[in-house]
């Protein structure tokens, strides 16, 4: 089929491509360690390479295939077929180093690549060849295609390969260069059929090789080479011993394979990564070396097993395992310690810097939203980093980075932290609180106190909002300013909250018994927010207690509400199919909530205290609750003013038409015994006289409140 002289030089350039491609490696592994700031520079060098590269296989190429050339070359056209081989290098150079690879921008420069190989070839065809040709349009298209699928499988090894670094790395990377070689020629065999001369320069009309062979040939190269293609990624998905040596980074001595990795996301377990540390340590100790403790930790992944079941989280968790280990240098080693905490160490700190640009990667890397059995997830993580041996020996490292960790949630999560004293310091605090709060839930510390809510014309009781109080052993009353926030840190938010509904209703139940219709309002947390059964929960609370749906208003404070716009439309839906009543607390905060509240489905709005500490004073202030309460009333909602102290704000209040008050000047929040009383001491009054008396709020022991 072809002279020797044509196949020896085939030999030449598949050899070529091969190491032309074995080099494209180390090219997608550089740009992958690099700085952001590097990154460009380098991507452009190393497209002018790769272009050149694949600008002289395809000269060696046509010089197998074909026999007629002019003697002198067009510098014009070869200027341009250098062009579109740079295009083919950055397509796959820049797609294979994206943190994903969804499968649009798969296709896209898949395209780029298939194309840009045809515009090679056929401006090299104008460059080199005399005479003249007609391009043919089915083999064209059948040719493009077979270029963009060798495309999309090249740039899919270089990003699936970009940070292998096991064992067997070089043989891996050769054995793939030769199947990307191989692809090269083959599309090339492919585009010879495109042409037919129309000069008299080939007698049988055909001014390359017999197109009908030559694409067979190219079929069975592709062939070949996707089958082995395949046939490796599946065998690799398969045995566990490659995914080991493709998944882990420098994985050294782990004595038992099947104790050191974890099943789900197939990264080294706990087990794996102490044994790791140490030694990591003791490189260092002998080095002098410094490294990084990075512990990640997944934001309200809890949530998303709570509303898509537990099969999604687990996909989730394997995913994100995937971001994780891609978004990590090959110098660095990532474990699952367990649920949803991964632990990273970073080797070759040189600088803060470095381990900033790869932290920061891997904060990146879960940004983009998963997709998962048709669900659209959106997470984050937080992260806390110390260095060993700066920030302490190895127990005290995994302690810092806990303590870094929590910082960074504390700051609002999808972020890092680095340990530094004044975390040290706080994380002391935070140990202490949370064996406290342990303590607390077991021995039943927890208390709920009352504070009424006055009906402002009549002075009539219109319910209590219920407050959390902690008995603590030592330091007396605690209101939840002193504990709420570490409680939901250490994750016991929802047992308390949990608590605080029962008792709320137990206490209407005990009211109700008394011969009081009580309401009471319950606060929700944020965390509370995110969970897809709230409703349902709090339905069956109610049903167990035998609680009617309008005994009980839910306060969501408007921070919350309006940082999470979207999950909070919906969980007022679900509000509102249950019969049961939200209130925005705290409400007036934000500059746009006016407007907000006419979209929501809401019951009441608790004015912020600030708004009710100046209506005495201030006209402005006045005029803003006036003009509130007015909007709230044509959308048909209650307006509850809260932190009343005086009676000048009462009665400023009460020209605005507020429908209702709570505060100190009334009462200070009490027991529920005490609640109780001021019901009898009230109605009785009101029997006798016809009025409800504000006196009778008052707190019957006024030292019922310290802190
Ligand atoms: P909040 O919902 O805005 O509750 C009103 C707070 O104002 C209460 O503080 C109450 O004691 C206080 N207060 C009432 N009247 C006056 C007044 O006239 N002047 C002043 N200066 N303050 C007044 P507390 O009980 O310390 O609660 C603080 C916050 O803790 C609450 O703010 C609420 O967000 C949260 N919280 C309270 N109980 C619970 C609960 O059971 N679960 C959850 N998740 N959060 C709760
Ligand atoms: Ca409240
Ligand atoms: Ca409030």
């Amino acid at each position: 089929m072809f002279t020797d002289f044509s196949s020896s030089i085939m030999l030449i350039s598949l050899i070529a491509g091969a190491l032309a491609c074995f080099a494209t490696f180390g090219f997608v592994a550089s740009l992958y360690k690099a700085n952001p700031d590097k990154y460009i520079k380098l991507l452009s060098v190393y497209t002018l390479l790769v272009g050149l590269g694949l600008f002289s296989i395809h000269f060696m190429n046509m010089r197998a295939f074909n026999h007629t050339y002019m003697n002198e070359l067009s510098y014009f056209y070869l200027l341009i077929a250098l062009g579109f081989s740079c295009s083919v290098a950055y397509a796959v150079l820049h797609t294979a180093n994206k943190l994903t690879l969804p499968i649009y921008s798969l296709i896209i420069s898949g395209l780029q690549a298939g194309f840009s190989g045809y515009g090679i070839f056929i401006f090299f065809t104008k460059a080199m060849l005399a005479g003249q040709f007609e391009i043919l349009l089915l083999p064209s298209i059948l040719a493009i295609s077979i270029a963009v699928g060798v495309g999309i499988l090249s740039i899919i090894t270089f990003y699936w390969l970009k940070s292998y670094d096991g064992a067997h790395r070089y043989s891996v990377r050769a054995f793939f260069s030769i199947l990307i070689s191989t692809g090269i020629l083959s599309t090339h065999l492919a585009f010879n059929t495109c042409l037919s001369a129309v000069s008299a320069y080939e007698s049988d009309g055909s001014i390359l090789n017999s197109s009908f062979v030559t694409m067979l040939f190219a079929m069975v190269l592709i062939f070949v080479f996707l089958t082995a293609f395949i046939v490796v990624v599946f065998y690799d998905r398969l045995n566990p011993n490659i995914v080991k040596r493709i998944n882990f980074k420098n994985t050294t001595s782990v004595t038992n394979p099947l104790d050191s990795f974890d099943p789900l996301t197939k990264l080294p377990n706990r087990n794996a990564l102490n044994q790791h540390l140490q030694l990591a340590a003791k490189r260092c100790d002998r080095l002098g070396d410094s490294m990084a403790l990075a512990y990640i930790d997944l934001d309200h992944f809890k949530p998303v097993n709570d509303s898509f079941g537990h099969h999604v989280g687990d996909l989730l968790l394997i995913e994100v395992a995937e971001r994780f280990n891609s978004a990590i240098r090959n110098c660095d080693y990532i474990a699952r310690a367990g649920g949803d905490e991964f632990v990273a160490i970073l080797g070759e700190i040189d600088a803060h810097e470095s381990i900033v640009a790869v932290v920061q990667r891997v904060i990146d890397a879960v940004k983009e939203p998963f997709f998962i059995e048709g669900h659209l997830i959106e997470i984050s993580c937080s992260v806390g980093v110390a260095i060993y041996p700066r920030d302490g020996n190895l127990e005290k490292l995994k302690v810092s980075a806990d303590a870094a960790m929590y910082k960074a949630k504390e700051n609002g999560r999808n972020q890092f932290r680095f340990y530094d004293a004044e975390i040290e310091q706080a994380s002391d605090e935070m140990q202490k609180i949370r064996k406290e709060l342990l303590d607390a839930l077991e021995k039943h510390e927890f208390t709920l106190y009352f504070q009424p809510k006055i009906i402002s014309k009549t002075q009539a009781p219109a319910g209590a909002e219920a407050l959390l109080r902690w008995r603590h052993p030592s330091k007396g009353l605690l209101t939840p300013i002193y504990f709420i926030e570490a409680a939901e840190r250490f994750g016991f938010i929802d047992k308390i909250n949990n608590w605080v509904l029962i008792e709320a209703c137990k206490t209407i139940h005990d009211a109700d018994k008394n011969g009081i219709q009580l309401n009471l309002s319950v606060n929700l947390s944020r965390q509370q927010f995110r969970n897809a059964q709230l409703v349902d929960h709090i339905k069956s609370i109610m049903e167990e207690y035998h609680v009617a749906p309008q005994s009980l208003i839910f306060e969501i404070s408007e921070t919350h509400a309006i940082h999470n716009q979207s999950q909070f439309k919906k969980l007022l839906s679900k509000f509102k199919s249950a019969h049961l009543k939200v209130s925005i607390d705290d409400f007036g905060l934000h500059p746009f909530s006016l407007t907000y509240l006419q979209n929501l489905e809401v019951s009441e709005v608790k004015l912020d205290k600030s708004f009710t500490s100046g209506v005495a004073k201030y006209g402005s202030a006045l005029a803003i609750v006036d003009a509130v309460v007015k909007l709230a009333h044509a959308l048909n909602l209650t307006v509850v003013a809260e932190g009343v102290e005086s009676d000048d704000q009462r009665e400023a209040l009460i020209t605005t038409g507020c429908d209702q008050l709570q505060g100190y000047f009334f009462s200070k929040p009490v027991p529920a015994e005490q609640l109780f009383a001021i019901y009898y001491k009230l109605h009785a009054n009101f029997n006798d006289t016809g009025e409800f008396s504000i006196s009778d709020y008052l707190d019957l022991t006024p030292s019922s409140e310290e802190v």
